[in-house]
């Protein structure tokens, strides 16, 4: 399973503000900046409907390869794998394929993706539907999963949606293949807050660890910003300047150090992502300086 990280890995989900403001309109141009600014990842989102051309793909793909950074791509949000209706499985199946092929132009060799709603059914029967479903996805994605690329499904932020950590991992236990996208504001806002210290954060990645393994625990896919909630889960993303909303960043940092992960940590605070995964690196760079020099 070709899913090893030599280190940890930091970029934005799509483009910062401040990348529009200095006069850049085009993610080809997405790699370098991100390089200038010392950052190594860079998830292209499709979240509302994969848009782009094979060319642009591939040019984004060649600038990345020059640049070192690794890339993703986050599929359409209106994929639901909880749905026994002919179309809308049709219409899930092709926003997954067409984002495993920009992924292939690409050479992003990871798909993250939403698993569905739950809407009224209880959360058993939906996952039931979920996994039935997904198999006959990886059946059609083989190709690609053959090529190296992964498919990410992700722990979601409201009580509605299915993605839990446990469903996620569960999701992951029906191929090799499947990297669980852990996206700790997502947790911390459907747990009503869940995520206070390191100890939370040990016994996610200890949860992997159990379920799928010692190498995708270490390299899992992340998703890292300050999101608001309410009752139902998910409100809104903030940025890491936002401290009322969690979880916070350092406690994560400090297991990332203490068990050596490598996973990619794409950041989705909103407008500043770039600006805000330097810090998360930065946060994490000090962490580990500090284990290894045994202070922490
Ligand atoms: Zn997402």
């Amino acid at each position: 399973m070709a899913i090893k990280n030599d280190v940890i890995r930091f970029g934005p989900a799509g483009n910062s503000d401040s990348f529009y403001q200095q006069g850049y309109k085009s993610s080809v141009d997405m790699p370098r900046w991100l390089h200038g600014m010392g950052l190594t990842a860079y998830e292209y989102t499709c979240t509302h409907g994969v848009n782009i051309g094979e060319d642009t793909a591939r040019a984004i793909g060649e600038e990345a390869r020059k640049w070192d950074i690794v890339l993703s791509v986050h599929a359409p949000y209106y994929i639901n794998l909880v749905t026994k209706d002919e179309d809308k499985r049709a219409k899930t199946k092709r926003h997954i394929m067409d984002s495993l092929k920009v992924a292939r132009w690409m050479g992003a060799k990871r798909v993250v993706f939403h698993p569905g709603s739950c809407s009224q059914m209880d959360r058993r029967t939906a996952l039931e539907i979920a996994l039935d479903f997904l198999k006959e996805i990886l059946e059609e994605a083989r190709d690609f999963i053959e090529e190296g690329i992964h498919l990410c499904p992700e722990t979601m932020g409201k009580v509605n949606q299915l993605g839990t950590v446990d469903e996620v991992l569960e999701m992951c236990l029906l191929h090799e293949s499947l990297i669980p996208t852990l996206d700790f504001g997502h947790i911390n806002a459907m747990g009503g807050g869940s995520i206070k210290s390191q100890e939370d954060y040990l016994c996610i990645i200890n949860r992997v660890k159990e379920v799928l393994g010692e190498d995708r625990a270490r390299y899992f896919h992340c998703h890292f910003s300050r999101i608001e909630y309410s009752a139902g889960g998910e409100k809104r993303h903030w940025t890491l300047k936002d401290t009322q909303y969690g979880p916070e960043f350092e406690p994560l940092a400090e297991v990332l150090a203490s068990l050596d992960l490598k996973p990619i940590i794409i950041c989705e605070s909103r407008g500043t992502m770039a600006e805000d995964a330097v810090r998360l690196k930065e946060i994490t760079l000090q962490k580990i300086h500090l284990f290894n020099a045994g202070i922490l």
